[in-house]
Parts: C-alpha cells; sequence; structure tokens
C-alpha cells in the first residue's frame, strides 16, 4: 500500500468521525457502504465513530453503527466505551441502547409481563424468568384447584429424582451444541394414576400468562375461559416406565443438572427453577421440625404440615411454608473472609434462581478499598486482579487472561454488566 493510499484511508475514517459527531446519518451510511472496514477504525485520542455518536446525543447515527455490527466495547483512551461516554453527556436513550445485552433467542419478549420489554428492561438472569403467574392466593382454594388440575389444558411436568423429564436434542442431529433442551408437557389423562399415589409430590406452578389481551379473538363467544395450569409432579415410579408414557420420543430424564439444566429456553428455564426448587425443598424437608414426626404436603405443594394432629407445629402460625425469598446479604464479610480485600460501597445489580437444588444467587458490585489478596482456599480457588481491558479482551474471547463463565451464570452477567456499564475509572 503506498502512501498515498494510506493517507486516503486516514481522510476516509476522518471524514466519518466527522459525520457520526454531527449527526449526518446519510453520509455515514454512505461512507460506510463503500468503505465497511472504517466501521470501528478509531481517531484522536481512540475515540471512534459510535462514540462520538454517543457523545453528541446522535441515536439514529449510534443505531446504525450497532446494526453493522460496530464494537460496542471499543475503548477510547481513558478507558471509556460508547455508553460510559453516553451516560456522562447524559444521553439516557442511547445510554440504554448501548447498555443492552442483545441476547436472549428471537421472540423470547413474548412471554415477558406487559411493560417490562420497553425502554428499561430489568436485569434477567436464566433460571430468573416469571412465565407462569403463580397465583399463589388460590392455593388454599381446593375447589378451584380441583378444577383447575383435570382440566384438559394442564400441563404437567413429570420429575424423577428431581430431574425434569425432557425431549433431548438428537445427537448429531443437525442441532449442534446450541441445540435446545424441552420439557416434555402432559395431560392429566397420562398422568392421574401417578396423582393417586402417596408417594408422589404434587406442586401447583401457576398459570400461564396472557399475552395480549387484544389476541384473545379465539375465545371470544365464551369469554371467561382461564388459561392453562402448570403443575409439577415428582415421583419414585420406575424411570423406564415414565418414559414410556411419553410416545417413543427421545426422552430421558437427566443425570447432571448442572450443565444439563442449562439448555432450555428462558421460557422453560424459569419454569424448571421454580419446580425444581419446590421439589427439592420437599424432598429435603419431609419431617417436622418441631416434633420430628412425619409431614404431608399442603396448599398445593408449597406448605408441610406435621401429621401429628397434637403436635405444637399445629398450633397458632405455626407450620413449614416454601421458603419466600428474604435474605440480607453481606457481601462485605463474604468477600474479605473468602479472599481477603476489604469492599466499601456495594451495589445491588440482579440475583438468579440456581436450582441445583433450590439457591439464590445475588450479584452484586462493590469497590474494594484495600487490594491484598489472601484466597480461603475451602471456598475458592483463585482470586486475582485484572485491569478494564483483559476484561473486556477474555469477555470478547480475544486474548483471553480467564475463562469468563457461560451466559447462564450470574457471573457473566455481572462481568457483562461491569464491562458495559462502568463509569470512567
Ligand atoms: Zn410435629
Amino acid at each position: 500500500m503506498t502512501s498515498l493510499q494510506l493517507s486516503a484511508q486516514e481522510e476516509a475514517v476522518e471524514r466519518l468521525l466527522d459525520a457520526a459527531a454531527r449527526g449526518d446519518l446519510v453520509q455515514v451510511s454512505s461512507l460506510l457502504a463503500l468503505g465497511p472496514s472504517l466501521l470501528n477504525r478509531a481517531g484522536h485520542s481512540g475515540w471512534t465513530a459510535l462514540m462520538l455518536a454517543a457523545r453528541n446525543g446522535h441515536y439514529d447515527v449510534a443505531q446504525a453503527l450497532l446494526s453493522l455490527g460496530c464494537d460496542k466495547f471499543s475503548v477510547n483512551n481513558s478507558s471509556q466505551t460508547a455508553y460510559d461516554i453516553a451516560t456522562f453527556w447524559g444521553h439516557r436513550h442511547l445510554a440504554d441502547l448501548l447498555g443492552r445485552t442483545g441476547e436472549g433467542p428471537p421472540g423470547s419478549a413474548l412471554l415477558r409481563p406487559p411493560g417490562s420489554a420497553l425502554l428499561h428492561p430489568p436485569p434477567e438472569n436464566y433460571f430468573g424468568r416469571e412465565t407462569l403467574d403463580r397465583l399463589s392466593a388460590k392455593r388454599t382454594d381446593r375447589v378451584w384447584l380441583e378444577v383447575r388440575r383435570s382440566d384438559p389444558d394442564a400441563v404437567y411436568l413429570l420429575f424423577s429424582n428431581l430431574s425434569p423429564m425432557v425431549s433431548a436434542p438428537l445427537e448429531g442431529g443437525g442441532g449442534g451444541a446450541a441445540a435446545e433442551t424441552k420439557l416434555c408437557r402432559f395431560g392429566y389423562e397420562a398422568v392421574k394414576d401417578l396423582l393417586q399415589k402417596p408417594a408422589t409430590v404434587f406442586v401447583f406452578l401457576g398459570v400461564e400468562r396472557r399475552k395480549t389481551p387484544s389476541s384473545s379473538s379465539a375465545h371470544v363467544a365464551d369469554g371467561v375461559r382461564e388459561p392453562p395450569a402448570w403443575f409439577a409432579i415428582n415421583t419414585d415410579e420406575d424411570p423406564a416406565e415414565l418414559l414410556t408414557r411419553c410416545g417413543g420420543k427421545s426422552c430421558c430424564f437427566p443425570k447432571t443438572p448442572n450443565r444439563d439444566l442449562l439448555r432450555f429456553s428462558e421460557e422453560e428455564a424459569g419454569v424448571v427453577a421454580q419446580a425444581r426448587s419446590v421439589l427439592a425443598w420437599h424432598s429435603r424437608y419431609s419431617f417436622c421440625p418441631t416434633c420430628g414426626g412425619g409431614t404431608a404436603p399442603e396448599e398445593a405443594g408449597h406448605k408441610r404440615s406435621c401429621l401429628d394432629a397434637g403436635c405444637r407445629s399445629r398450633k397458632g402460625v405455626h407450620n413449614t411454608c416454601y421458603p419466600r425469598v428474604g435474605t440480607q446479604p453481606e457481601p462485605w464479610r463474604e468477600v474479605e473472609e473468602e479472599s481477603g480485600v476489604q469492599v466499601g460501597p456495594v451495589r445491588y445489580v440482579s440475583c438468579q434462581p440456581w436450582p441445583m437444588p433450590s439457591n439464590l444467587m445475588i450479584g452484586c458490585l462493590a469497590v474494594a478499598v484495600s487490594t491484598a489478596i489472601k484466597v480461603d482456599d475451602d471456598e475458592i480457588e483463585e482470586a486475582r486482579w485484572f485491569p478494564r481491558q483483559q476484561v473486556i479482551d477474555s469477555f470478547r474471547g480475544t486474548r483471553a487472561a480467564f475463562t469468563v463463565p457461560p451466559r447462564q451464570t450470574i457471573a457473566h452477567q455481572l462481568i457483562r454488566h461491569w464491562v458495559a456499564g462502568n463509569s470512567n475509572l
């Protein structure tokens, strides 16, 4: 390449950056149509076209650059991303655009609660989606439950040893490593014999959320038709026999939850987390904490009561309910005990149900006030400091200094959040 060609390239970069800074969408588009390789080129102080658009609040230019695959994690010489710049200059709509994760399967917003897919989506973690409306007030309504249980539209999920029956993607069937696992769904007739068995644990999960009220034209006539109710049952029947109920499809009960349960769609992962956590609670808390006697499930699987009518646990407010979320995280103490690092301000980011078997992960960002590391080997394997650029490179998979956990984990989402949203350091 001659020096003349080089300077022509440099000139094109300057023109692109200038157009982006002015918000000239037409010129930005035509320059990139002629030279797509200019997209991520930086000029003075490492500023890219996206950063300049973010600096001056040009939403349409930023949107066009992102749609062309522009790298939004690039940093300038001051280690600022375009998001940092938009945030600093108060362009909130642009910060929202740049802060979006851009992940999730197509159409995954379909089952979100109304209004949640707007400009400020709350952080959502895998296993965290509330696919069903839990209708907790209906758990004590025996008549309503009885009707919904035998409703032909009711959906039953079958668990054996806390593992849900799934239709597994066929090995080598073209689905590849990313093939999705799907829950096997049964109707009442297919499982009603199991419901009669004393060892079966039965849990009401909730009803399907209505997608959009205006789309219910199919049942305008009866108008009052309720959405299907979902139930989970855990049984100790022979797993091989249970699999035959699913009509010869390639179904199984996954053996390694830590790996296999990460392959559902976001919607099904939310249901699995809810069902498995409650079923695991039943399997581990089958005796009365007051007298040590046996207990039986009540309230559609969300409470257990002592079988001894004279037990103190049955008087007053004593009983054993499935634990609700209600915890006081202590990140200050945890971080110092496990890594030796003292932290100051802590900010909660999001939480994630983790049904292995029934935990709640809480993700926080904290500012360290000391740097010396002393690892507690019983708790964690290793702790290290990484410069911001190394974190960004590892996240993008280029010159990875460490392995970023898979996207289903809250650790991944915390790193993503920090990379995309960290203000200028
Ligand atoms: Zn008791």
